[in-house]
């Protein structure tokens, strides 16, 4: 399958694809219902697909529990990934432990510390990445290619097989075969992410309402999945990114 026609592929397409055509995958995951479909087809495609997922250190407690039932169901190689401790003990030194809530500029150093440095770590080493991303979430991601170089992570591909799904297609694919969600949803919360940053929505809501809500109409990102500029590069707003990015090269299946 062409990448021409990869735009117009079923996400189950789209997955074995990118298991064919790269050696390194990674599927990266937050344990939220788009992931969840994506780790069922994946384990349909491929033996112990390797899962990457990020432990901030701020987590709920019921994410954890979930993503160990998860790997009790799947067979997943899991690996979760960390902050540096220098770069989290400087952080917290200087701002202290609830910095996000002063403002954009503290939340965004506080989610690259967390989240944005340790992926960026880790995904130079592999080809493509596998992300849950869906176009309808958010005004930001509307343009959502499903397979793409990604300038942010080195030029690696990165892959976004329910770019086009409805909220609803993701459940209904959960529903019918018969897989867990993350318990939080029954609590009203429609997107999950840290503790501390994340509440249940009210009915009428966007999705990511719930996400840094007191920042009330902000673009609801954490840079992990940065908007490009007009030369087609991840504009990272001026947030510190500690990995050099660029220069992480593709190996191709032959
Ligand atoms: Fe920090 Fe909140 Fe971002 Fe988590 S979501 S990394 S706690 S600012």
């Amino acid at each position: 399958m062409s990448i021409v026609d990869l735009r117009h592929g079923s996400a189950e397409e789209v997955l074995s694809w990118t298991y064919k055509r790269f050696r390194r995958v990674a599927l990266v995951a937050s344990f939220q219902a788009e992931s969840m479909v994506l780790i069922d087809m994946a384990c349909g495609v491929v033996e112990e697909p390797e899962v990457l997922t990020l432990d901030t250190g701020r987590l709920h407690e019921e994410t954890h529990d979930f993503i160990d039932r998860v790997r009790m169901r799947y067979p997943i190689r899991l690996r979760i990934l960390s902050p540096d401790a220098g770069e989290l003990d400087a952080m917290t030194g200087e701002h202290g432990t609830m910095q996000f809530r002063r403002s954009v500029a503290l939340r965004n150093e506080c989610c690259a510390v967390r989240k944005v440095n340790p992926l960026a770590r880790a995904l130079l080493d592999y080809d493509a990445w596998i992300t849950g991303l869906r176009r309808e979430q958010t005004p930001t991601r509307a343009e959502t290619p499903v397979v793409a170089g990604d300038p942010g992570h080195g030029g690696i591909t990165k892959v976004v097989p329910l770019a086009r799904w409805s909220r609803a297609q993701v459940w209904d694919y959960l529903r019918a075969h018969r897989i867990d969600h993350h318990p939080l949803y029954d609590h009203g919360y429609t997107s999950i992410g840290c503790a501390p940053c994340t509440r249940a929505t009210e009915p009428g809501q966007s999705e990511r309402a719930g996400r840094w809500w007191w920042e009330g109409d902000s673009d609801k990102e954490c840079l992990l999945h940065p908007p490009l500029d007009a030369d087609g590069q991840a504009s990272l707003r001026g947030v510190r990114v500690s990995v050099p990015l660029g220069g992480a090269r593709s190996t191709l299946r032959p």
